[in-house]
């Protein structure tokens, strides 16, 4: 059997088959013993492809030997891998229906048509699925994740509070940030549905799950400067420092506004001076810049520049710096300054502001969830010296 498997390996590979087939192929030598004739023509089909015969023959051999189990379990999540879901769904709801299936094999079967139904976008028949296994003690952590997934992609933020909390109990993993995120998304529609007694008290329980959530945090503030509340938006933008400072380039823009809103701009100065000496952030240093030229002149905002930079070195710094020097110099300097300013700004133009910890996603919108990975709370402001 196993030479008769090696000798078909050099067909699959031509046939394109070869990497996804090769576990079904190292399964199928396992039980190789209990194998009828009709495997090998069964296999024969999915060699020539031709899925649908072989799957005709496959699934009349489950009545006849229940060994084949997971052979079929393979075949069905290989047609899933390679976008035949209706396929997938034929297999695993065939072997559903056997009535010799023991418990354990059936719930295996019935997870992996959760995950057809998944891809097939059918998510309603996907969530009764995983609901049934939560009670099967081997699978539980498995229908918990997919369940989430689900309603995540639902936007039921409720639901997915509830299962991430079970999870967590279940896992022992800490879902506190992002169960914090799920309020923040619940706070968001109640923002756009102009609620704003239900906004803020799910801001509040986003802070509660999480006190580091600089989202909510974020949105407090833009709340409280919305209602020109200054002083409580000033306090909700400053506990970011203390949440995560990589975020304090979100802040800095709010808060000059209400700072100045407030006729305090000494005060506005003396917090950037603060973050100036604590962190390295590069947007504190250029607003600083742009008070010093505006309160003492070009000179005083381009020394204090160049002495940054030296701390610092920070492309937008320099951007900025030619900027200054450009407004100052005569024909010919000009030329060669205007050629650097022109190189740094299609240094900036083209750089993603973002990036995510987790897969590596970069752009240039912050997003809660990072949209290629999934995951929650990876995505930050860029740091170094051709970022914050
Ligand atoms: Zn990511």
């Amino acid at each position: 059997m196993n030479e008769l498997l090696w000798l078909l390996l050099p067909v699959a590979a031509a046939s394109g088959w070869l990497a996804a087939r090769h576990s079904l192929l190292t399964k199928m030598g396992h039980i190789s013993n209990t194998l009828s004739p009709d495997y090998f023509r069964g296999l024969n089909y999915l060699l020539n492809e031709q899925p649908d015969k072989a799957i005709d023959v496959f699934i009349k051999l489950i009545d006849v030997d229940s060994d084949t189990v997971e052979t079929h379990l393979a075949l069905g999540a290989l047609f899933r891998r390679r976008g035949e879901v209706n396929r997938a769904i034929r297999i695993h709801q065939n072997l559903i229906a056997r009535p010799n299936l023991i418990a354990e094999q059936r719930n295996q079967a019935l997870l992996e048509l959760g995950q057809d139904y998944l891809c097939a976008g059918l998510l309603d028949r996907a969530e009764d699925l995983f609901l049934q296994l939560i009670n099967s003690q081997a699978l539980r952590l498995q229908a918990y994740y997919q369940l989430l997934d689900i309603y995540q992609q639902e936007h039921d933020w409720d639901k997915a509070i509830q299962i991430a909390d079970k999870l967590a109990r279940v896992s022992g993993e800490s879902l506190h940030h992002v169960i914090a995120q799920y309020r923040c998304e619940q706070a968001d529609t109640w923002r756009q549905q102009q609620q704003l007694a239900l906004t803020h008290q799910a801001i509040q329980q986003a802070l509660q799950a999480d006190p580091a959530c600089v989202r909510a945090s974020l949105l407090e503030g833009d709340l409280a400067l919305q209602a020109e509340d200054y002083p409580a938006a000033i306090q909700a933008f400053k506990r970011v420092e203390q949440q995560d400072p990589d975020y304090l380039s979100e802040v800095i823009e709010p808060l000059q506004h209400c700072y100045e809103q407030l006729q305090q701009m000494a005060q506005f100065t003396d917090y950037l001076n603060t973050l100036l000496k604590r962190y390295n952030g590069i947007t504190p240093m250029l607003v600083m810049a742009k008070i010093l030229k505006q309160q003492q002149g070009d000179q005083e905002a381009a020394d204090f520049i160049v002495k940054q930079l030296h701390r610092r070195p920070s492309i937008r710094g320099l951007d900025h710096l030619l900027e200054l020097a450009l407004m100052r110099a005569g024909h010919i300097t000009y030329d060669h300054l205007l050629l650097l300013k022109d190189m740094t700004s299609q240094l900036l133009r083209n750089k993603p502001i973002y990036k995510c910890s987790h897969c590596g996603f970069t752009g240039k919108t912050l997003h809660w969830q990072c949209p290629s990975c999934k995951q929650w709370n990876t995505i930050k402001p860029i740091q170094g010296i051709d970022g914050e």
